[in-house]
């Protein structure tokens, strides 16, 4: 077994608090259960290179220095991914525990990719679009120069701050360095469809979360170990961030019969005990940049944002940053599941005190992955230069209408031309993403859940993750001899 106390010597494990030495220990926590030559883990751990670049960039009449990152936590397999985040108060640590994170979801997803991730320390709010896309382009020019940036090396997503528009400036900045390269739209996933993206990334990541809670829903033997219901229907969910992935999530689950009963955001917390409105409510926080002021029945508005995660709920899930359940108000949370839909959310010390507490987590390695996954199938779609289904969608229709008219023949019967309509179908890319995506999510949960029953020393869901992870890039190095 392998000594992880003499292996594991960076200074930054010695403290218990932030994001990067959180996730390191719940690194170490599953480590312990993985039998490694000695020195593996470490390796693994370890973030591979991290590079950061200060550039000027001429605006207003004067010259800003802006600061970025590129962290790569393992390239094992390349490429590497991982998203780019916009945020005043990021750095060289939180890029770091993002990338290490990045790198143990692709592997317990069985993606092809490494993990890496990025950022620029900067406030949106106070820039214009046109000195927004100034600025991308200066460090897409920054990234790329130094390798950091390329569809065979390192392909970043949008994450906190940054989007399809963030992603298609990148592009495009890429290809006019790059007109040799002709996988250059797969440098980076996330863009629109219309730039080579994909249909169904932008909802991408709230739906697998949405497909890891059905999953933990129809999986009994977990679903047990709560007081929930059999079915989603009826269950009240709290929302902590309206953003992307936030405000997908809570459409798909209303959708699926929940109530979202309060959703907090950076400037307080809107609540409904029968379910707020989340079309409505989006579109207003899309508008004011906050919940204040909201009107959509019996609101209830109150400051005390984070406060709001300690209300009584079914479902909690923080989809806006880390380390927002911490060892100060863990042992409030009045919640039967936690779903991570941000990375991080919880702290380690948060999630030791809530799996005494017998909260189940669904912890962020799988609960997050729908982004990465169906930026997978961009990537793919980017570098085959074919869009899916095209070579068998009308194979298929053909079949499925002989298929009816055999029925049709042997019944003595006719289908209305409505259930023709129906059955005949050879998927469009949206059915096909989100197949590909569903099937992925469920898999992963499957495999997490197969191995806490069958290993009594794997006690949660997120040891799982972090066992299959470790013993997926385990994997990878012996056999590539290391
Ligand atoms: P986003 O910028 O679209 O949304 C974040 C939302 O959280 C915003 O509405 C913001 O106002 C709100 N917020 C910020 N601080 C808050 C606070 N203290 N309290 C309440 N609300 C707050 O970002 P996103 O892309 O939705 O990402 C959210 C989280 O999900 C991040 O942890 C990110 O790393 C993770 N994630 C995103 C993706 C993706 O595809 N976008 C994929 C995987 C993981």
């Amino acid at each position: 077994m392998l000594k992880l106390e003499t292996q594991l010597s960076d200074s930054r494990l010695s403290s218990s608090r932030g994001f990067l030495s959180d996730v390191d220990e719940m690194f170490c926590r599953a480590a312990k259960l993985v039998p490694m030559q000695e020195g593996l883990a470490e390796k693994i751990r370890i973030c591979n290179e991290t590079y950061i670049t200060r550039f000027g960039v001429r605006l207003r009449g004067r010259m800003y220095t802006f600061e970025g990152w590129r962290a790569v936590h393992t390239n094992h397999p390349a490429p590497a991914k991982g998203g780019i985040r916009y945020a005043p108060n990021v750095d060289q640590d939180e890029v770091e525990a993002l990338a290490a994170l990045m790198s143990y979801k692709c592997a317990l997803m069985e993606l092809p990719f490494g993990g890496s991730k990025g950022a620029l320390k900067i406030d949106v709010g106070k820039w214009t679009d046109t000195e927004l896309e100034k600025i991308t382009r200066r460090f897409t020019q920054e990234l790329s120069r130094q390798n950091f940036l390329s569809p065979a090396i390192n392909v970043p997503a949008p994450d906190v701050g940054t989007s399809e528009r963030t992603m298609v400036w990148m592009a495009n900045e890429y290809l006019r360095m790059h007109p040799e390269d002709i996988n250059a739209a797969g440098c980076v996933t996330g863009k629109p469809v219309a730039a080579g993206g994909i249909e169904g990334r932008v909802e991408a990541t709230g739906r697998g979360v949405q497909y890891a809670i059905r999953e933990f829903f129809a999986t009994e033997r977990d679903r047990s170990k709560t007081r929930l219901p059999k079915t989603l229907k009826g269950c009240r969910v709290i929302v902590q961030g309206l953003g992307n992935v936030g405000y997908h999530a809570a459409k798909f689950l209303a959708e699926d019969g929940c109530k979202i009963i309060a959703v907090i955001e950076r400037d307080g917390v809107v609540r409904k005990p029968d379910g707020l409105d989340i079309e409505k409510l989006k579109a207003h926080v899309s508008v004011t940049g906050g919940v204040k002021g909201f009107e959509g029945g019996k609101i209830h508005y109150d400051a005390d944002g984070a406060g709001a995660l300690e209300s009584a709920c079914d479902i909690l899930i923080p989809a806006a940053m880390e380390s927002v359940i911490h060892a100060g108000n863990a042992k409030r949370i009045k919640t039967q599941l936690i779903v991570e839909a941000a990375n991080g959310p919880v702290t380690y010390e948060a999630d030791r005190i809530l799996s005494e507490m017998g909260v189940t987590i669904i912890p962020d390695l799988v609960a997050n992955a729908g982004g990465v996954t169906v930026s997978y199938f961009e990537w793919v779609k980017n570098i085959t230069h074919m869009p899916f289904g095209l070579m068998e969608r009308r194979q298929r229709e053909h079949e499925q209408a002989r298929l009816i008219e055999g029925l049709e023949k042997s019944l003595n019967m006719t289908f209305s031309a409505e259930h023709k309509l129906a059955f005949v179908t050879g998927g469009t890319e949206l059915n096909l993403v989100r197949s590909g995506l569903e099937e992925k999510m469920r898999a992963a949960y499957a495999r997490m859940s197969n191995l806490m029953a069958e290993n009594s020393a794997v006690k949660d869901l997120r040891t799982a993750a972090y066992v299959l992870a470790l013993t997926r890039i385990k994997g990878l190095y012996e056999a590539v001899g290391i």
